[in-house]
């Protein structure tokens, strides 16, 4: 049967198409945005054309930001000349109400910034600058050891006296692209604005600071946070022959952020999940268990579609046996990380010689997905499912990740369709468990 996915979908594939029309036709689609709305109607009807499944959309509610007339930046070294400087607000930053204009401190972390004292930036700009670690092997896991440089800087720099929070772009390319991403704030400080630089402007600001030169940047930027919006996560229901009531999860997020296309993240994993729908309905076969496509919303800044639909299957009492997820890019999949009870990933190692011959031999511990990730946590234990994430080659993801590099160009097809098989061959092996016995 694995052998049999793969050819259907190297063969007969609709999910670079699909990608395709998803990121030219609609592009950007951030959570609120109509794009999104239009997203959310693309993706059901898709979803209803490819295979037997009842598709409908279970509401969301999801914050509203916008970033407004496009950011403008600029540095001035030494009191000299402004130069044009390239920058992109956060996702969820406040905007900057006029020019602002200050020096910069640049941080390695936030312990360099604490041995300031409280006060220590006393109105200058506070600059995080750490590089992802290129020591580390999984590119993945450089980006959440400097994730919160981006997710808590605003917040440190107000703690400190800060008017503002620049931080290096999340990624191993050294180029001219900045990278958005959500910020958190906090209720006890003032919010202030913060921003991306790529990772070529940010050593070249940290050299010049380093050799005593005064760098002073300014920025402008008009984000605005608007009243929270209706949306959906859209879902495609094909019930099981022996277990209608027990359920398989499968999926991506539909939303993206703002800038580029959105196409590894996470339109590939969309693609690909409308993809296992297609090939196994294409491939004659019958479900065994209940099995959920689902395209959720919000996963970039808030998650509350990924929250609201394991809410729903707590209240209904569902049984998710198994969730499974891609979003990690669509470059050529390696393999997949397990979130499961020692005998669930058990079950899931077994099958790693037969996958190892497609290339998706690589299985290891780990997270399986921002937007499953909830279901574990409102399911009560004995009923947690069984949690698996398809991992790509994580190497170049992060060049693309949330920039305007993140389009439909770059990815490749043959790459798109080995993940496509990939995801649907472990949705296929997983309706076969039998998971009485896996608790
Ligand atoms: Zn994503």
């Amino acid at each position: 049967m694995v052998s049999r996915i793969h050819a259907e979908v190297l063969g007969q594939g609709a999910c670079y198409e699909n990608l395709r029309v998803l990121c030219k036709d609609i592009g950007a689609r951030l959570s609120g945005s109509p794009e999104a709305d239009a997203a959310i109607l693309w993706g059901a009807k898709v979803l209803e054309a490819v295979g037997p499944a009842e598709v409908r959309m279970q509401p969301v509610v999801v914050p509203h930001w916008e970033r407004g007339a496009p950011e403008q930046a600029w540095m001035r070294v030494d009191g000299g000349e402004a130069e044009p400087l390239r920058i992109a607000a956060l996702g969820g930053s406040v905007g900057t109400e006029g020019d602002l204009e200050a020096e910069v401190a640049v941080f390695r972390d936030f312990e360099a910034l604490d041995s300031l004292g409280e006060d220590g930036l006393d109105g200058r700009i506070a600059f995080f600058n750490r590089p992802m670690d290129p020591l580390m092997i999984n590119a993945g896991s450089a980006y959440g050891g400097a994730y919160e440089q981006r997710s808590r800087g605003a917040v440190e720099a107000a703690d400190h006296g800060g008017v503002a929070a620049l931080v290096r772009s999340l990624t191993h390319a050294l180029d001219t692209f900045p990278h958005t991403g959500g910020l958190r704030y906090s209720d006890e400080v003032e919010q202030l604005p913060a921003a991306a630089v790529s990772t070529v402007d940010a050593r070249r600001i940290a050299r010049l600071v380093e050799a005593g030169h005064e760098v002073r940047v300014g920025m402008n930027m008009n984000c605005v946070l608007y009243e929270d919006k209706a949306q959906a996560n859209v879902i495609a229901e094909w019930t099981g022959s022996e277990f209608p009531d027990r359920y398989i999860v499968v999926g991506g997020h539909l939303d993206s952020w703002d800038i580029g296309e959105g196409a590894h993240d996470d339109g590939a994993g969309i693609v690909q999940s409308i993809e296992v729908l297609r090939t196994l309905h294409a491939l004659g076969y019958a479900p065994r268990h209940t099995l959920r496509i689902v395209l959720f919303i919000n996963e970039e800044n808030g998650n509350n579609g990924g929250k609201t639909y394991a809410q729903r299957a707590r209240e209904r009492g569902e049984w998710h046996v198994a969730a499974v997820e891609s979003d990690a890019g669509g470059d050529a999949p390696r393999g997949y990380s397990i979130d499961a009870s020692d005998l669930g990933t058990e079950a899931v190692r077994a099958w790693r010689d037969g996958l190892a011959e497609y290339g998706v031999g690589d299985m290891r511990r780990g997270g399986a997905g921002v937007d499953i990730g909830p279901l574990k946590k409102e399911m009560p234990a004995g009923k947690r499912p069984l949690m698996v994430g398809l991992r790509p080659n994580s190497q170049r993801y992060f060049d693309y990740h949330h920039s305007d590099r993140d389009i439909f160009e770059n990815v490749h097809e043959r790459e798109l369709k080995l993940g496509a098989a990939a995801l649907t061959s472990m949705v296929y092996l997983l309706d076969q468990l039998d998971y009485e016995s896996l608790d």
